[in-house]
């Protein structure tokens, strides 16, 4: 992959435990995307590390929303990973990559009684229109060929296509009263394994 910047390693300490921390700027389309990269410090050590391919949802991972289950998948995804070593991929393709002001167009959209998948429709997109080069050229960089994938979408396992992927962890998140539907509609329409 061209045109990407790579940041200095740096420690970031967290409630979860401490990570090392590396930025990638990706310059492509209208405007960059500075992607994350958060890992522990024996990540080189294991043989097949524990990985997260997270993509950025704001209202879920900063601002507390329950609408999804965003922020809860990331704690779950950081606790884990501090303990057992691995890495997280901050992906940064908000609103499974319509951005955040389409994203909150389709939330208008679904407070008018669309779901997730028919909401995204009406904006003219596609239910995820998500790409994975970056994640791809990021495992790459640190030498990755080999690793146990923590997700519930099972999509995410297909567009890994070169990487070697040894196992599936699930992330198991209880729903709460407001995510109930747009689980069901993840599950139902979108083939999450929940
Ligand atoms: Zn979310």
């Amino acid at each position: 992959m061209n045109n990407i910047e790579i940041s200095q390693i740096a420690t970031l300490p967290t409630k979860y435990g401490t990570f090392k921390i590396q930025a990638f700027k990706e310059m492509t389309g209208s405007r960059p995307k500075e992607h994350l990269a958060i890992f522990t410090d024996n990540l080189e050590d294991i043989e097949a590390p524990i990985v997260r391919v997270h993509s950025e949802c704001l209202t879920g991972d900063a601002i507390g929303s329950v609408k999804c289950d965003c922020g809860e998948q990331l704690h779950y995804a950081q606790e884990l990973i501090a303990k057992e070593g691995g890495m997280i991929i901050y992906h940064r393709q908000e609103g499974r990559n319509i951005g955040l002001l389409n994203k909150v167009n389709a939330y208008a959209l679904q407070d008018k009684g669309f779901d997730t998948v028919e909401a995204n429709h009406q904006l003219g997109f596609k239910a995820d229109e998500r790409t994975y080069e970056v994640v791809e050229f990021i495992l790459k960089y640190f030498g990755i060929e080999k690793l146990k994938l923590l997700t519930n979408n099972p999509r995410k396992i297909e567009s890994l296509g070169k990487i070697q992927i040894i196992e599936r962890l699930p992330i198991k998140i209880p729903s709460n009263p407001h995510n109930e539907a747009y689980l069901k509609v993840k599950k139902d329409q979108m083939g999450h394994l929940l």
